[in-house]
């Protein structure tokens, strides 16, 4: 069965898009809906490369304006406008990555076929960017070099399904019915009571995706997040780097795995990885000293959240 909620992975360098590795891109769908986080150089050339659909994206996040997060932006945005897209477009970014993409399409003298907004985001607490009828996307801060958010994007509670057999003991009025599947208990004239414990089942575990692009450790998320089902941390450096972290705002991936335990995630993901290291295989080890189940994020790949 194809996983309704799940990320794939376009990029996950950091620095120099080096052995074989890709700047910071990835895909969030949820049911039909997906939604592309950070645009780093050659996103649109992943998105081709691994089958992602890029017409349906319908909202797309920038965590930050450091290049290896956005600068594969105008290619995904000018793409758009040669296939003729009109369906709307909204990207939520800093302050100043408007001015960026109306100079640049300013100049190129382009009219886009498609409406385009700007919604832009600010690192001062926990902010709801989109409010969809399945899920909801927020923005939290980060602490890095520049002004940065990472995307917290948390399923909603959805319609009840409700015990058939409990249905077929009695006849239950139609409005009980309507306000079980919407998660309300119901008290009919007569005072006689239908409640959720009784008449439906219980709603599987709500999921979430935290995303932590850029940041040095910083155990002040923990007031963003709690028990995500799957992280993705930043985790650029290993521990024998860490001075290298400290001064660059970055973390390591030992650091990645200690804010996967406060928080209690499920699951951990590490990312965003220095082109100083070749082999991966020490960086993760070093993190499931801290986090048992920790892995490293990989490029094409799929993770049902
Ligand atoms: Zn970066
Ligand atoms: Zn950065």
């Amino acid at each position: 069965m194809i996983p309704d909620f799940e990320v794939t992975i376009l990029g996950n360098t950091s620095s120099i898009p080096v052995h074989g590795r890709n700047h910071t891109a990835q895909v969030v769908r949820f049911g039909q809906e997906c939604l592309l986080i950070d645009c780093g150089e050659g996103t649109q050339i992943q998105m081709r490369r691994y089958k992602v659909k890029s017409s349906r994206i319908t909202h797309i996040f920038i965590s930050h304006l450091h290049g290896d997060h956005y600068l594969g932006l105008m290619g995904v945005l000018s793409s758009y406008n040669l296939s003729k897209r009109t369906k709307p477009l909204t990207i939520f970014g800093p302050k100043g990555l408007d001015e960026i993409i109306t100079t640049q399409f300013r100049w190129s003298n382009t009219k886009l076929t498609y409406p385009l907004a700007f919604v832009e985001t600010r690192p001062d607490g926990l902010n709801l960017l989109l409010d969809h009828p399945r899920f909801t996307v927020s923005s939290f801060p980060l602490t890095h070099r520049l002004p940065t958010t990472g995307f917290l994007i948390q399923e909603k509670e959805g319609f009840r399904s409700l015990i058939k057999e409990k249905l077929a003991e009695k006849k239950i009025p139609l409005a009980a019915i309507q306000s079980l599947r919407k998660g309300e208990n119901f008290k009919d004239n007569d005072g006689a009571v239908y409640t959720l414990e009784e008449y439906t089942h219980p709603h599987p575990p709500l999921r979430s995706y935290a995303f932590c692009s850029d940041t040095c450790y910083e155990p002040a998320l923990a007031r963003y997040l709690s028990k995500p089902t799957l992280l993705y941390h930043e985790s650029t450096f290993m521990e024998l780097d860490a001075a290298r972290a400290a001064v660059t705002f970055h973390s390591t991936a030992r650091q990645a795995a200690e804010i996967a335990n406060l928080i209690r995630a499920k699951s951990l993901l590490l990312g965003h990885f220095s082109s100083r290291y070749v082999d991966l295989q020490p960086m993760l080890e070093e993190a499931q000293t801290v986090f048992p189940t920790a892995a490293l994020s990989e490029e094409g790949q799929s993770y049902p959240v």
